[in-house]
């Protein structure tokens, strides 16, 4: 059995080889700590506690918007003055707030301790303290540690620190199991788990899992799947317990999709037969709903910069599914296990740049001057200003936008812009 893909998308006609632009100038980049949003949503007994300042706690409160919860799962323990001068034992502070969030939380299985860009500048040892503070509150509670500070990090990697953290401490199997990997909304999930199961696919295990009751073991039978293309240090920390990793383009639009689901089955020796019946019906809803929303972009050129760490299958669903021409495709890193199938699949022309030196950049993107700029928020306004139609990278991962069902959906995302710009122009023209 082979990957199901059109006969254009020979290896040889893609971008893996491209040589590769490596930048390492001034960075756009969004703090590490946003994706304590998702994460907190997706992880049922799970905290998150920002050891940081004020201007952590006002992101998170921002990023999270006007969500209001009974009880909300994150929080910030905020470093006052007094603690970055060294003049107050940071440590037992810590113990001390979180002793108080655990009595009044008994619904607290997990707790992640968050390092910010304060706690990191005085230097207070977060891993210790998950250490220290697992002891003092095992087995109900579970401490891990890993940084969200936004200095060296792209918004996304915070998932990435935060599994990566997890794996470790993850039980040891021999079971031949599949570990799909990387936080999906609960709706989209299901439809993956029932896309597996239907295939006979199993047993199926999520990483991060709704409770902490189901977290999966791990072990050198373990074979793993990425559903999001951040993951580079859980990739590594899950190969380092031995387990593998199917590579595979990355389940984004109809082609993505069924390449991810076929690589998966390959892997588990699913007939053709069974693969066909199960993807028949959504394939042909997810082409129909692509179509729809696909006219706008046909034709159209696209720049991405490098921010969400989602631009290289993003670009492959835009050139490949949609009709649209990338002139460059940025992306914060370049990881060729997990980029390279998606690189496979797209036509060799654009630039692929790695890292940023954001002047130069723009210089790049005003001579292309694309139909559509893919960028952080910041980014965003100012191209805006100079008459440039652009997506907000972040909305990307706020959206569910994986597996069939939501294919149109994503390529709606970057219709509308385009969609909007045209309107506004006729208006004016009118
Ligand atoms: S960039 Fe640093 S200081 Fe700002 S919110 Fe993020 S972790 Fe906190």
């Amino acid at each position: 059995m082979s990957l199901d893909l059109p006969a254009t998308l020979a290896k040889s006609t893609g971008c893996r080889d491209t040589p590769v632009l490596k930048e390492r100038g001034q960075r756009e980049v969004f703090c590490g700590l946003t994706g304590i949003i998702w994460l907190h949503r997706k992880m049922q007994d799970a905290f998150f506690l920002v050891v940081g300042s004020r201007t952590c706690a006002h992101l998170l409160q921002a990023a999270a918007g006007v969500m209001i919860f009974a009880e909300p799962r994150f929080g910030t323990a905020i470093l006052e003055e007094k603690d970055l001068a060294g003049l107050a034992d940071a440590n037992a502070e810590l113990d001390r707030e979180v002793q108080r969030l655990l009595s009044r939380r008994p619904d607290i299985k997990q707790l992640f301790l968050v390092g910010s860009c304060p706690s990191e500048v005085i230097k207070l040892d977060l891993a210790r303290a998950a250490e220290r503070l697992s002891g003092l509150h095992s087995p109900h509670v579970r401490v891990y540690n890993y940084s969200g500070s936004g200095i060296e990090t792209t918004f996304t990697q915070g998932e990435d620190a935060c599994l990566a953290a997890m794996v470790p401490t993850l039980a040891s199997t021999t079971a031949r199991e599949l570990l799909v990997v990387g936080a999906l909304p609960d709706v989209v999930e299901d439809q993956c788990l029932a896309l597996l199961s239907a295939m006979g696919i199993g047993p199926v295990r999520m990483l991060p899992a709704r409770r902490s009751g189901d977290l999966p073991a791990v072990g050198a039978n373990t074979v793993f799947a990425l559903v999001q293309p951040f993951l580079n240090d859980t990739h590594a920390a899950l190969t380092r317990r031995g387990a593998t990793h199917i590579a595979a383009p990355f389940p984004f639009g109809e082609a993505g999709t069924t390449a991810w689901l076929r690589a998966v089955a390959t892997e588990f020796g699913v007939d053709d037969a069974t693969f066909d019946r199960v993807t028949a019906a959504p394939r042909a809803r997810a082409l129909k709903a692509i179509a729809t929303q696909s006219a706008e972009l046909v034709g159209k050129s696209v720049f991405f910069f490098p921010d969400s760490q989602l631009e290289i299958p993003l670009a492959r669903f835009l050139t490949r599914e949609c009709g649209m021409t990338a002139i460059e495709i940025g992306t914060p890193y370049l990881h060729d296990a997990i980029h390279g199938p998606d690189l496979d699949l797209i036509a060799k022309g654009p630039t692929i740049s790695e890292g940023q030196d954001v002047e130069k950049q723009l210089d790049r993107q005003h001579a292309a001057n694309p139909d559509l700029t893919v960028c952080g928020l910041g980014l965003a306004n100012p191209l805006e200003a100079k008459g440039h139609t652009t997506k907000w990278a972040i909305e990307l991962v706020f959206t569910p936008v994986h597996f069939y069902e939501q294919a149109g959906d994503l390529a709606g995302l970057f219709s509308r812009p385009l969609r909007r710009k045209a309107l506004l122009q006729a208006g004016a023209n009118a």
